[in-house]
């Protein structure tokens, strides 16, 4: 037998995600934060006897990575207050998403540019891969709780200052192609390497055909804020589906879909096209109950946030949920295991280049889920570190710092 560093231990399972997708037999070893060793089939259990290892029971996957994410816990992740937003991060990486983008919402430019700006700094400290600019560029038509007021055509000049704002980590931005400019906005953002989104848009099929021939290759969480499918008047959604060069989101929450409508999509793209995102927002991990997150406020009732205009609850404002409990949700509706695992781990993790997450892969960061037989987490690895041990799942509450 080899020896192992002190460091070093092996997890493994009969339920194991392969590098390649597939759920068999199999181990991986930790050591020194990364994924030393990656070993397939049955003789795991007798490779591992005399080494230190932990058993799961249950499926043990990837660290889920989720690339559409506002916050939780009651905090914004692109919050001008450093803590606040390490605070959400941390009530992710908790929940099991070690990899996560800011999701940065419309709002005054000043604000949005001093929360891009708060939201690269989480980034170079390493708590979170990446930025998502989901703000301004939108359709006034399918704006969902982005505010109408601050809503615009796509404008070079404050691109670029978002970009620079941004200090190179923003990755994604959704815009709605119809808008004048944005098809030039689109050259612009593939120019410095950002991957568009097509989202929150009324628009046509020769428009999005458009937006993606100037290479536009991901759907912001599809049907959700986009003009619904009409026989005749098909809007976005069809061309998404069908375009082999577009990867679609999904919030498979249980609250934002229908089953049948995760169904259609999952049969129409196949295993490789579809992402599970959260679109949580700062509500996510609250109770019901009125909440003043983010400078909005918030009703959350059953597991869904709407924000509060003039007293009423108004439209649907992200969701409340974490993207494990999207991963159960997609199985439950139908989904299979692997194809749930995959688009919440692999597909993203390749969708936008992130080479560190998203595969049991030797070289890469150690990050790993463990699922009981329920799907719900049992155990989670950042870095080579246990943020909540095997079979000591911590409760987090909204008191626990950071
Ligand atoms: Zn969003």
């Amino acid at each position: 037998m080899e020896a192992l560093r002190e460091s070093t231990f092996v997890i493994g399972s009969d339920r194991l995600a392969w590098p390649s997708g597939r759920l068999g037999p199999g181990c991986v070893v930790v050591a020194n934060g990364r994924i030393e060793q990656v070993r397939e089939g049955e003789g795991w259990r007798q490779w591992a006897e005399d080494r230190p290892t932990v058993v799961s029971s249950g499926i043990v996957t990837p660290g889920l990575v989720d690339t559409h994410v506002h916050g939780g816990a009651g905090c914004l992740i692109a919050s001008e207050d450093g803590a606040e937003g390490r605070r959400a991060v941390d009530f992710h990486h908790h929940r099991g998403t070690t990899a996560l983008f800011a999701s940065v919402a419309t709002a005054e430019p000043t604000r949005v540019l001093a929360r891009l700006r708060a939201a690269s700094e989480l980034c170079r400290e390493g708590l979170i891969e990446g930025i998502h600019l989901e703000a301004l560029f939108l359709s006034q038509e399918q704006r969902g709780a982005h505010p109408v007021e601050h809503l615009r055509d796509p404008d070079p000049g404050l691109l670029e200052d978002l970009l620079e704002a941004g200090g190179g980590f923003i990755k994604m931005v959704t815009l709605a192609p119809e808008r004048s400019g944005a098809l030039d906005a689109i050259d612009l953002l593939v120019g410095r390497g950002v991957r568009v989104a097509i989202g929150h848009t009324a628009a046509d099929p020769s428009v999005v055909d458009q937006a993606v021939g100037r290479g536009a290759t991901i759907a912001t969480h599809l049907y959700n804020a986009m003009r619904p499918i009409h026989h005749r008047v098909p809007g976005p959604i069809p061309s998404l589906l069908l375009d082999p060069q577009v990867v679609v989101e999904l919030i498979a929450d249980g609250v934002h879909l229908s089953p049948e409508a995760v169904r259609m999509a999952v049969r129409a793209v196949g295993e490789s096209r579809f992402m599970l995102i959260t679109d949580a927002s700062a509500a996510a991990g609250l109770p019901d109950g009125t909440h003043d997150v983010g400078h909005r406020v918030v009703e959350v009732e059953n597991g869904m946030a709407r924000i509060v205009v003039n007293g009423m609850p108004g439209a649907v404002a992200g969701s409340t949920a974490t993207l494990s409990l999207c991963v159960a949700n997609a199985i439950g509706m139908g989904v299979q295991p692997e194809a749930a695992i995959l688009a919440a781990t692999g597909t993203p993790a390749r969708t936008h280049g992130l080479a560190d997450c998203g595969a049991l892969r030797v070289g890469a960061r150690a990050d790993l889920v463990l699922f009981d037989d329920d799907l719900l987490v049992d155990g989670v690895m950042r870095s080579g570190v246990w943020l909540s041990r095997p079979g000591h799942t911590a409760s987090w509450s909204a008191d626990e710092g950071t």
